[in-house]
């Protein structure tokens, strides 16, 4: 299997009759930037900041920030990079900021939430990612936005960090975009509004499922109570890709869902251009991709979507043999 992989890995990223799909890897580490040349990724669809800051004793200041984000660009090689903001809290603790036993800490006192009430550890990372983005595009994401305004309190941070650097004569990127991930069941229904403001969305399946089920991601006696290719997710998933294509916005699935092959073919079904995953999953996904007719997978997953089959995994799986994929 490996060996296919590898055999694989410069053929173009499309499905049999021709459909182009962008498959990207999810990274946190230096380290993993490496995959890019042996899964042949298209860039890196979520870069998760947290992990340094997570890994030190205390905040890293922007100095050390821009260095790091510089060998990440570095290393994509002019690849695209999408950095997501700090996404600490829940299940991610940093060492010097205790959560102070919350009931609910996936629901609590994170991400977003913690930088917005921090806005200094939100510019500092800002600075140090337009710093090492100068002269080069600079694509960045905001983590568990729940409301419209949460997102363009974000953005304003970014804007005043823009005009500093300006002011001190500093080198900026030549384009910048941002995005949301789209994590919190509430933006759904504030999306024609949110579509407006962002440059493009970021579906984290991981979150956004826990909170649509009430169903702790980390918890195996409950992560089997609903699938991810369940009617319901189906419908929604098709309903966000609808607007993003409608509003002109692309949008990427970076939850783990997208890096396994049952589960990408049924997103590239439902619409989905863009995927990224787990470099692990790049191999069997392009090998699904590239076997499946995007005609025939639409075609079928949109009639599981009107269905209200109990069981669409069952269903997948027989229509992915029966079709060789
Ligand atoms: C997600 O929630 O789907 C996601 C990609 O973010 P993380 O897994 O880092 O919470
Ligand atoms: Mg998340």
């Amino acid at each position: 299997r490996r060996q296919a992989y590898l055999a694989e890995r410069d053929r173009p990223f499309e499905t049999r009759d021709g459909v182009p799909v962008r498959i990207l890897m999810n990274a946190g580490l230096l380290m993993d930037m490496g995959h890019l040349e042996d899964t042949g990724a298209m860039g890196v669809g979520l870069y998760r900041t947290e992990l340094p800051f997570m890994a030190r004793p205390s905040l890293p200041d922007v100095a050390t920030q821009t260095v790091l984000y510089q060998k990440i660009r570095d290393q994509a090689a002019g690849r695209p990079v999408v950095f997501r903001t700090l996404d600490v809290g829940g299940d991610k603790l940093l060492p010097y900021w205790s959560s102070d036993g919350e009931d609910n800490p996936a629901m609590g006192w994170r991400s977003i939430r913690i930088t917005l009430d921090r806005p200094a550890v939100l510019r500092a990372q800002v600075r140090a990612l337009l710093r090492a983005s100068a002269g080069a595009d600079l694509d960045m994401m905001f983590p568990m936005i729940a409301t419209v305004a949460e997102f363009e309190q974000a953005r304003r941070l970014l804007d005043v960090e823009v005009a500093r650097e300006r002011a001190r004569g500093g080198a900026l990127p030549s384009a910048i975009r941002v995005g949301t991930m789209l994590e919190v069941p509430a933006l759904l229904y504030q999306f024609p509004e949110l579509l407006r403001k962002v440059d493009f969305v970021s579906v984290g399946s991981n979150d956004l499922l826990q909170f649509l089920f009430a169903t702790d991601r980390g918890n195996p006696r409950v992560s089997s109570r609903y699938d991810t290719v369940s009617v319901p997710v189906l419908r929604l998933l098709r309903q966000v890709r609808e607007q993003c294509d409608a509003a002109g916005k692309p949008v990427t699935v970076c939850g783990e869902m997208a890096g396994r092959p049952l589960e990408a073919m049924t997103l590239i079904g439902l619409g989905f251009r863009s995927l990224s995953m787990a470099a692990p999953g790049i191999g069997p996904v392009k090998h699904m991709l590239r076997s499946m007719d995007f005609g025939e997978v639409k075609r079928y997953v949109n009639a599981l979507v009107e269905s209200s089959d109990p069981n669409p995994r069952r269903a997948l799986r027989a229509f992915a043999r029966d079709h060789g994929i």
